[in-house]
């Protein structure tokens, strides 16, 4: 799973040289980008499998970046932040970063962090093909529209299977509650109580006789993260 071509978007000399050198020795081959406008063409001009943007840019911050490849393209990328606020994160993870890093970071973290984006989306590519998931007793089937528990069919209400289909399709990756109105509900859609409510009635049928939900975690002030089973 080496060989893999990152790109890497930053505008700071010291750190292109030390990224390029770290990962490089790891087996990843590396393309520096020094600014947004950069990292855009070069994503034009053929995907890398993964880009490493940091916020701070001299042309356009990041976000924007991130928000423009996500327009396009579904390569996955990690956000780095010299901020650690949780509006910063929030952003990054809204506009779909797949995971993000405060500097300074240690270079052991960012290359674990690489390894399981990567891991994670060749997992997904292998799933989406036949669009079934499946995870402890559960099979869900996305074309039949059905899902199994230990082979039983779970009854589940249109807005349940939604639900759970936005955020399987997305899992170990944050959904905000934004994203699961949208997903579910339609434009223009605010409140997000019914969403608290269908999610603990998924884990209900889901998870009979847990206290505390395994797959589909709340992160607070945020939304929801569905944890696959490949996290366990
Ligand atoms: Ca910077």
């Amino acid at each position: 799973m080496n060989d893999a071509e990152i790109l890497v978007v930053e505008d700071d000399v010291n750190m292109q040289r030390l990224l390029a050198s770290q990962l490089t020795t790891r087996g990843y081959s590396v393309r520096i980008a020094g600014s947004g406008g950069e990292a855009l063409k070069y994503a034009q001009d053929g995907l890398p499998e993964m880009i490493l943007l940091d916020i701070g840019l001299p042309d356009m911050d990041g976000i924007e970046v991130c928000r423009r490849l996500r327009a396009l393209y579904s390569v996955p990328i990690i956000m780095v932040t010299a901020s650690d606020t949780p509006q910063t994160k929030v952003s990054a993870l809204e506009i779909g970063g797949d995971d993000y890093l405060t500097k300074p970071f240690h270079m052991g973290e960012l290359i674990a962090r690489i390894r399981a984006v990567l891991r994670r989306v060749s997992a997904a590519k292998e799933q989406a093909s036949d669009q079934v998931y499946s995870w402890d007793l559960i099979k869900m089937d996305l074309d039949k529209r059905e899902v199994l528990r230990d082979n039983v069919p779970l009854h589940l209400t249109k807005i349940e299977f939604e639900l759970l289909k936005a955020l399987v399709k997305n899992r170990d990756r944050a959904m905000t509650y934004e994203q699961l109105l949208l997903a579910v509900w339609g434009p223009g859609n605010t409140d997000v109580r019914p969403v608290h409510v269908h999610i603990c009635n998924l884990r209900r049928k889901l998870e009979p006789g847990l206290t505390s939900p395994r797959r589909i975690l709340a992160i607070p002030g945020v939304g929801y993260r569905f944890r696959g089973p490949q996290d366990d």
